[in-house]
C-alpha cells in the first residue's frame, strides 16, 4: 500500500537532527510522497533542495503566521521561484498560505490586514502561474472563500480542515480537496470525525502536519509536560496509522483508502501525477 502526505513541514527544526532517518523511516511504512509547503520566503530553498533529496514535492508561500515579519519583497521573492522553476515537476502548488483567526498575535486590526493582503496577494501570484493553493484555514473559513471568490485559483488542498460541513461543501465546490490528520484521532473531536465520516470519500485527502498536530498516541497531556515530559513530535511515518483512524469511521479498507486518497491528491496537485 502507498500514500501520500499531503502536508508535512519536514524542513521544520524540530527535524533537524534526524530528518533524513525520519522520511526514511515513514518510505518504509509506504508514504511514498509527503508534500513539503514552505511557510516563509527564507526556507525557499530549503524546501526544494529537501523535495528533491527524497524524491518527494513542495509548495513555496508564505503562511499567515509568518506574515507579521514578512516584507514585500518576499512576494517578488515568491514570484521569482516560481517564474524560475516553473519547469520543476516537483514544485506543485502555492503554499501554504491563508488566514489564521486564532492567534492573538496576528488578529489586532493592523495584523489581520497584513495577513489578508499576504493571502490575496499571493492568491494573485498562484492565478498568474496557474498553479493551486495549499491554504491553511483556522478560524476564518468564510474569509478565505470570500478572497477565493474574489481571485480565483486552480483549486487545491484546503488543510487540516476544520470548519463546517458548509464551509466544507463550499471549499469543495470550488475545486478543493480536504485534509484530514492525527486530529481526528481525538474521541473528543466528534465533530471533526463526523465530518471525516459524512463528506464523500472523493473529497478527502490525508496529512500528517507534522511536526504538528501529534495524534493521540504520541501526545503529552499538559499534566505530564509539567512534569517535564515534551510534546510528542509527529512526523510522517504516522500517516499511516491516521489513516486506519479514518478508515475505521468510515468502514472501508485501508487499500480503498489509500487507493482514493492518493488519486485526490493528485487531482487537486496535477503535477503528482508525473510522480507516481
Ligand atoms: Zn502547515
Amino acid at each position: 500500500m502507498s500514500w501520500i502526505d499531503t502536508h508535512c513541514h519536514l524542513d521544520a527544526a524540530e527535524f533537524d537532527a534526524d530528518r533524513d532517518a525520519v522520511r526514511q523511516l515513514a518510505r518504509t511504512l509506504g508514504v511514498k510522497t509527503c508534500v513539503i509547503p514552505a511557510v516563509m520566503a527564507s526556507h525557499f530553498d530549503e524546501v526544494r533542495l529537501l523535495a528533491h533529496r527524497h524524491a518527494d514535492v513542495y509548495a513555496l508561500g508564505i503562511h499567515p503566521l509568518y506574515t507579521p515579519q514578512a516584507e514585500n519583497k518576499d512576494l517578488a521573492t515568491l514570484d521569482a521561484y516560481l517564474h524560475a522553476h516553473h519547469n520543476d515537476q516537483r514544485l506543485v502548488a502555492v503554499g501554504e498560505i491563508g488566514l489564521d483567526g486564532f492567534v492573538p498575535e496576528i488578529n489586532t486590526p493592523e495584523a489581520f490586514a497584513k495577513q489578508t493582503y499576504f493571502f490575496e496577494a499571493q492568491l494573485q501570484i498562484a492565478q498568474r502561474h496557474q498553479l493551486p493553493v495549499i491554504l491553511h484555514v483556522r478560524r476564518c473559513a468564510d474569509g478565505l472563500l470570500k478572497g477565493l471568490r474574489q481571485f480565483p485559483v486552480a483549486g487545491g488542498i484546503a488543510h487540516a480542515f476544520n470548519g463546517s460541513l458548509q464551509q466544507a461543501k463550499m471549499f469543495i465546490e470550488m475545486g478543493f480537496k480536504l485534509g484530514f490528520g492525527g486530529a481526528m484521532s481525538y474521541d473528543r473531536a466528534t465533530k471533526l470525525r463526523a465530518l471525516a465520516t459524512e463528506l464523500p470519500l472523493s473529497a478527502l485527502v490525508l496529512e500528517t502536519d507534522s511536526p504538528d498536530i501529534p495524534p493521540h498516541w504520541i501526545y503529552t497531556t499538559a499534566q505530564d509536560r509539567e512534569k517535564g515530559k515534551s510534546q510528542g513530535r509527529n512526523s510522517p511515518a504516522e500517516l499511516p496509522r491516521i489513516a486506519s483512524v479514518l478508515a475505521e469511521l468510515r468502514g472501508i479498507s485501508l487499500e480503498e483508502l489509500a487507493t482514493t486518497t492518493s488519486a485526490n491528491a493528485r487531482q487537486a496537485l496535477p503535477r503528482l501525477q508525473s510522480q507516481m
